[in-house]
């Protein structure tokens, strides 16, 4: 069955070059131009992928990611008219699997939609492994809330903290590289520098330790990654 594309755009021009690039690259597509149709479309459809332009009439492409990260294991590619923006756009931590800047090639975008869904379908599959109980700690993760908890207290995480906290978990003992934390966090290497994984693992350790202060669930593994124990 072919992968489907939701296509929100409300610039008519740019929708359709999209739509005919990708149809003929073997994708289904489907075109929204309001941002506050987004959601209630994607709870009845739920396309495998959503390209998603940040000034939209109705909400914007922000709201629009924040609100599908709530529910939604499709990805994500944000489409910004401003290269500028994109620094900014990853410093909300919105849950996005990629970034385009405005004017792209269509070509670009079908192969940045190809690496995106080929990515996220193993990411998928990682994610889809069972969480372990109990887990370390009396760890608590709320996967459909993108919450985590120890002892009924929530940890106050942000996304890209929870998506790395669920890889972990998924597998506690396991050590991981930095390679595969990323992945599992943007997977978009050309703007993720390694530091950032040690960044976003040393605020969640310091989250982790705010509600269990006497025990060190994530371990650093010299030299090769992290793990859950
Ligand atoms: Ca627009």
């Amino acid at each position: 069955m072919a992968e489907s594309i939701l296509i929100v755009e409300d610039e008519d021009k740019i929708a359709g070059v999209l739509r005919d690039y990708l149809v003929a690259s073997g994708y289904e597509t489907h075109r929204l131009a309001r941002g506050d149709e987004v959601e209630d479309w994607m709870r009845q459809h739920a396309a495998d992928l959503v390209l998603l332009d940040v000034m939209l009439p109705g909400q914007n492409g922000l709201d629009v990611c924040k609100a599908l990260r709530l529910f939604s294991p499709a990805a994500i590619i944000m489409v910004t008219a401003r290269v500028e923006e994109i620094d900014r756009l990853l410093g909300l931590e919105l849950g996005a699997d990629d970034y385009i800047c405005k004017p792209f090639s269509p070509r670009e975008v079908v192969a940045r939609v190809k690496a995106v869904l080929r990515r996220g379908h193993l990411n998928r599959v990682a994610a889809k492994a069972d969480l372990p109980a109990p887990l370390p700690g009396g760890l608590v993760l709320d996967e459909p809330g993108w919450s985590a908890a120890i002892d009924g207290r929530d940890l106050g995480l942000t996304a890209v903290e929870f998506q790395l906290l669920r890889v972990l978990a998924g597998q506690p003992g396991r050590i991981f590289s930095r390679e595969q934390l990323m992945d599992s966090m943007y997977r978009d290497e050309r703007l993720v520098a390694d530091r950032t994984v040690d960044s976003h693992v040393k605020k969640l350790r310091r989250k982790i330790a705010d509600v269990l202060p006497d025990r060190e669930l994530i371990h650093s593994v010299y030299g090769v990654g992290y793990k859950l124990d």
